[in-house]
């Protein structure tokens, strides 16, 4: 059944929206860590309780399937809680505290991280719910305080109402202020939300294109804010000499999984393989690799799929080694497409052969030498991930490569595959440009970062402190004072 169109939000609904995201700003930053994580598992709570509500309406939008969707809306609950925990945990205030010093002069100066304020939201369609209207950007900006307005994807017709009434709902029964959370439709409110002076930062998932234009709109406005873009991705994986002698055929079946699955529709699809000539891995990929149709989540990255694989696959340095007709009657419907080029052809067109094709499509390359390899490491763009596979020991190339990706790629990963983010403290899910238009990850705990700014209070009365800054520590927060971690209770002078 065709998707039912989605009207675009009114100017009348925009204005009375963002004038609530404003007015809600101060109540927010000002709740009690318990009581800011108490809304987080309110939400996490409702997603879970209206889950095969949600599960149905986004499966109808986007053909993920209930397993898949389902599993995503658990990780949606499980990381709404992770960040319930980081509030009330409270080392994210980067509490400071350097108390005046009558030896050497110098005033008595506390720093924290305080809340941004009202934040514009932009989901990918892959995720509808991980990477969606409460994903981890919402999650993590009303962690730090900040009201959260979402745009809503045009490919979730179905699902957005039904998931802004359910987090509304409950961020509303938990006694968030309202205008904590709203969504708004349409391209052009997405485009005003970026430029809208109410809006303090961006956080966008999405396509390279959209997210570029979006961040050029916000660094023209007149204030500018920041756009934290998690854009799209090759994710090379380089495979040594020693590691193809090992377990190539495993590395080839394994690449094979990764790259495909899900349809290629991860921001992590490792989209480039470099695998050395003589080892024959090139076409025991190309023999392995399935031909089966696939179902994309909307039309418009199936015909993106198609223009992409075919441009690639028309370039005068790249052979094909599988590349199935496309069905024309579903455009929604792609089958996998693998093409293989040589390092040295890499090396001359990478500007042409490093582009993201969303989808199951992957480039390999093959190397002569180990210069080749780590020539061709030098040559890859900012990326979200860069995987080696080596061997433990006696591998000379494999140390190598793992520095030189270290600055290439927001992750390195040793002998495993990109795709799965693990949501956790320690994740890093960024990288340079053009993964992202920031130095932050949107995965994981430290994501709360973005929507924070430092303070700095200089001799000012302990009763006007906030709370984490004030002697008594009534919070229990983690605290640098005169240098040294703790969370005491101030009670002697310096
Ligand atoms: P998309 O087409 O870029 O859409 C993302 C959002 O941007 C939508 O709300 C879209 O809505 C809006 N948009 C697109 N063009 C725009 C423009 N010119 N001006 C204003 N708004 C615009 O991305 P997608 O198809 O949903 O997702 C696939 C892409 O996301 C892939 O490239 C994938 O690698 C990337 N992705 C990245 C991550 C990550 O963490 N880095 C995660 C998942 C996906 P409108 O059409 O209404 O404007």
């Amino acid at each position: 059944m065709p998707a039912p169109a989605i009207a675009d939000t009114t100017r009348e609904e925009y204005e009375t929206t963002l004038a609530a995201a404003a007015s809600a700003a101060p109540d927010l930053a000002a709740m009690p860590p318990a009581e800011r994580a108490g809304l987080l598992r309110a939400v996490a709570g409702a997603l879970r309780a209206h889950g095969d509500e949600l599960v149905a309406l986004a499966d109808a939008d986007s053909s993920l399937g209930a397993p898949r969707l389902s599993g995503e809306i658990e990780r949606t609950a499980g990381q709404l809680e992770m960040f319930a925990d980081a509030v009330e945990e409270g080392s994210w205030l980067e509490a400071i505290i350097d108390r005046a010093d009558t030896g050497a002069p110098r005033p008595d100066l506390r720093r924290m991280l305080i809340p941004l304020g009202p934040v514009a939201v932009f989901g990918a369609s892959n995720f509808p719910f991980a990477f969606g209207l409460a994903g981890g950007d919402t999650a993590s900006a009303l962690a730090a305080g900040c009201p959260v307005v979402a745009k809503a994807h045009p490919a979730q017709p179905r699902l957005s109402g039904a998931y802004a009434r359910v987090v509304v709902d409950a961020l509303r029964a938990a006694g968030a202020p309202e205008g904590t959370f709203a969504v708004v439709h349409g391209m052009e409110n997405g485009r005003k939300l970026v430029t809208d002076p109410r809006i303090t930062a961006v956080a966008f998932t999405g396509s390279t294109a959209a997210g570029r234009a979006l961040a050029d709109l916000a660094a023209a406005r007149p204030s500018p804010v920041p756009f934290y873009g998690e854009l799209g991705s090759l994710n090379p994986v380089f495979v040594t000499r020693d590691a193809a002698r090992v377990r190539g055929k495993e590395i080839a079946v394994d690449f094979l999984a990764s790259m495909s699955l899900g349809a290629g529709q991860f921001c992590t699809k490792p989209g480039v393989l470099f695998v050395p000539a003589d080892s024959g891995l090139a076409d025991v990929i190309a023999a392995e690799v399935s031909t089966d149709a696939m179902r994309v989540v909307h039309e418009g990255i199936g015909a993106a799929f198609r223009t992409g694989a075919e441009r690639l696959a028309d370039h005068p340095a790249v052979r094909p080694l599988s590349v199935p007709g496309q069905d024309d009657a579903d455009p929604s419907i792609v089958r996998p497409v693998l093409l293989g080029t040589t390092a040295a052809e890499f090396a001359r067109w990478s500007g042409d052969l490093l582009v993201e094709c969303f989808g199951p499509f992957a480039l390999v390359v093959t190397y002569a030498d180990d210069g080749e390899l780590t020539a061709a490491a030098e040559l890859v763009d900012g990326n979200l991930t860069a995987t080696v596979h080596g061997e433990p020991s006696g591998d000379a190339i494999a140390p190598v490569l793992v520095h030189a990706l270290a600055g290439k790629a927001g992750r390195v990963i040793w002998n495993g595959w990109p795709t799965g983010v693990t949501v956790s403290w320690a994740q890093h899910h960024g990288g340079p440009y053009p993964a992202t238009t920031s130095v932050h990850t949107s995965v994981g705990v430290t994501a709360i970062r973005r929507f924070l700014r430092p303070i700095a209070y200089q001799s000012v009365p302990d009763a006007l402190l906030p709370p984490a800054l004030r002697d008594a520590n009534d919070l229990g927060v983690p605290r640098r004072v005169d240098g040294v971690v703790s969370d005491a209770t101030l009670t002697t002078p310096r």
